[in-house]
């Protein structure tokens, strides 16, 4: 089998460039396979200037189809988590560790296929470009494929989420991915989990107001 090439985004950054130009930029991005059976690139939403930057994994169907992240399912968890949090979604950017939809297919359906850890590594430039025009005070991780984005390691979520990790640059705080609660069977298991999801979102807003880690 051919061996895949993955030069990363690195050369389809632009130096210096806002927002608004990396997401332009990023359609043309080849630094993985990823972006060949995807509908578009799905960059990221918010405002520009946001205190706070939740990072996912990747857009999922609906995003591919809409290109815009966190309009699916999934999303939407997150919007009332965010909600319940008290944080008012204009001060909120967001954004995936990984910019184009990883599936597989199974007749007509796509299947959400986690990205590889080559996959984060390729398109981790856009994501360090952002975060530089950005300037966030705390970067929340939902889930494992962003903290190893951001952070560059492995991240456990059961021993690590919902405390402020100071470091170079902004704060960092990890949690789960909002679809990991979809995947919850029981009712009471998915409440507690939406709780706990809306105490670490208000952890990286305190934090953030304040502009001061642990
Ligand atoms: S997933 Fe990232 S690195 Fe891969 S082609 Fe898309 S934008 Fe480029």
């Amino acid at each position: 089998m051919a061996e895949i090439e993955r030069p990363g985004a690195q050369q389809w950054v632009p130096a210096g460039a806002g927002i608004a130009e990396l997401r332009v930029a990023a359609s043309g991005c080849r630094g993985c396979e990823l972006w060949e059976p995807a509908t578009q690139v799905v960059f990221s939403a918010g405002t520009a200037s946001a205190r706070l930057v939740l990072v996912g994994e990747q857009p999922g169907d609906q995003e591919d189809r809409q290109g815009t992240p966190f309009v699916g399912p999934a999303g939407q968890l997150l919007a009332r988590a965010v909600d319940a949090a008290g944080i008012a979604r204009s001060e909120v950017y967001v954004t995936n560790a990984v910019k184009h939809f990883r599936f597989t297919e199974r007749g007509k359906r796509r299947l959400h296929e986690k990205p590889g850890i080559a996959h984060i590594d390729a398109c981790r430039p856009w994501l360090h470009a952002e975060l530089d025009v950005v300037q966030p005070r705390v970067v929340v991780c939902l889930g494992a494929t962003a903290g190893r984005s951001v952070l560059g390691r492995e991240v456990k979520i059961g021993a690590e989420r919902g405390r402020i990790l100071g470091g170079e640059g902004a704060a960092v705080l990890i949690t789960a991915h909002p679809s990991s609660l979809l995947r919850m069977q029981e009712p009471a298991d998915r409440d507690a989990a939406f709780d706990a999801l809306v105490a670490d979102l208000r952890t990286a807003a305190a934090a953030a107001a304040q502009g001061a880690a642990e």
